[in-house]
């Protein structure tokens, strides 16, 4: 993590502490109001739970610092996402997305987007370097791809879309603002699921959207309030808690899966590995240049869908669920969703254990 992603993570942490009288509690207080004392609208800070609401706009000042933008808070990833897309499309838009990113955002917008008119192209991550852009309203780009971990290079597709007149967003839950900056390299808005590693501790679904042009980002929270997609106060009081300890997870995992990854390719069971942070991986060019850090999901295949299952099964320390970024040690077989990967394939988010025994738990459990 470079010295400006410390910083932040330091100011994350203190940036209550200016406004706190004496007496008030220092941990955030959960607010939970539908209606605001409003005896005149004029100059009232708040008017109603849908419009804004104390614990969530604590959540958007966290994640505004890390983001250094502004940000909007949904309560879903999903929800940010379709916000981000509502506040971007019109019927005849295209829009370019992912064939290979997480398969929810391909649903919706086939599902909902296309019969409003939206021209949906699907495209492989790997393909973005060298597709035509001329036409699309939005060009949205996941990077690296769940589950498959290729990487694009955000800023050059940024410039390449701009110059054909496309609103880039790019959805960054694999990274997180800590280990990658996309707003930084040109992207127009930052979707991202903060279910995942912000929240960390898989007990909380929430989203938000970051950007620093004014109209997008006013679309944005035009949407929230006019779909009423708000998030609810003690989900927020959840997810600001997890953040404050995100930077200190968020070593240790990628830590771990860095030294995992190494030894998961040197073992014979394992093959088509994919970290980002190894140097034979043909992601590991672009994601040292634009990346901080390599994150903490590893793809790898076994034999077949039986070696996969037992793996999993037999692993103490890998919780078999969907979803990444918690405190445990996650894993599943992608195929059983339909991702486009082998049978075998298993994705990997490296969690907060001690990282000697969660090997040997691993690597045990190879070996059977
Ligand atoms: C999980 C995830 C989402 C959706 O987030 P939810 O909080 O489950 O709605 C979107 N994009 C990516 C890359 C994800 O991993």
């Amino acid at each position: 993590m470079d010295k400006a992603s410390q910083t932040r993570a330091a100011q994350l942490l203190h940036h209550r502490s200016a406004g706190l009288k004496k007496g008030d509690p220092v941990s955030l207080p959960i607010v939970p109001a539908a209606t605001f004392h409003l005896p005149e609208v004029a100059g009232a800070s708040h008017i109603y739970g849908r419009n804004g609401m104390t614990t969530w706009e604590a959540v958007e000042d966290q994640l505004a610092l890390l983001e250094d933008a502004p940000c909007v808070s949904f309560p879903s990833g999903m929800a940010a996402i379709s916000a981000a897309l509502m506040a971007t499309l019109k019927v005849g838009a295209k829009l370019i997305i992912p064939a290979d990113g997480y398969y929810v955002t391909r649903v919706l917008s086939e599902g909902f987007l296309a019969p409003f008119g939206v021209e949906v192209v699907q495209i492989a991550t790997a393909d973005y370097a060298s597709f035509d852009f001329s036409g699309a309203a939005v060009v949205y780009l996941e990077t690296p791809s769940n589950p498959g971990l290729d990487v694009v290079d955000i800023a050059a597709i940024s410039l390449r879309a701009h110059a054909t007149g496309a609103v880039v967003i790019v959805d960054n839950t694999t990274m997180t603002p800590l280990l990658q900056r996309p707003l930084d390299l040109g992207a127009d808005l930052v979707v991202a699921a903060d279910t995942k590693a912000p929240a960390g501790h898989s007990d909380v679904l929430f989203g938000h959207v970051a950007g620093r042009d004014a109209g997008l980002m006013a679309r944005v929270r035009d949407w929230r309030r006019l779909s009423g997609a708000v998030p609810g106060p003690f989900e927020a009081w959840q997810v600001h808690r997890g953040i404050e300890t995100l930077e200190l997870r968020l070593q240790r995992m990628c830590a771990s899966a860095g030294v995992i990854a190494e030894r998961l390719l040197a073992h014979r069971a394992v093959a088509n590995l994919r970290y980002p942070g190894l140097a034979s991986d043909p992601s590991h060019v672009i994601s040292k240049t634009q990346m901080t850090g390599f994150g903490f999901l590893i793809g790898f295949e076994l034999e077949d869908e039986a070696r996969a299952e037992r793996f999993l099964t037999e692993c103490p320390y890998i919780v078999q669920s969907t979803s990444f970024g918690g405190t445990h040690s996650s894993g599943e077989r992608r195929a059983r969703w339909g991702d486009r990967v082998s049978p075998g394939f298993i994705r990997l988010s490296v969690g907060i254990e001690p990282f000697e025994p969660l090997w040997a738990a691993m690597e045990a459990a190879l070996k059977r």
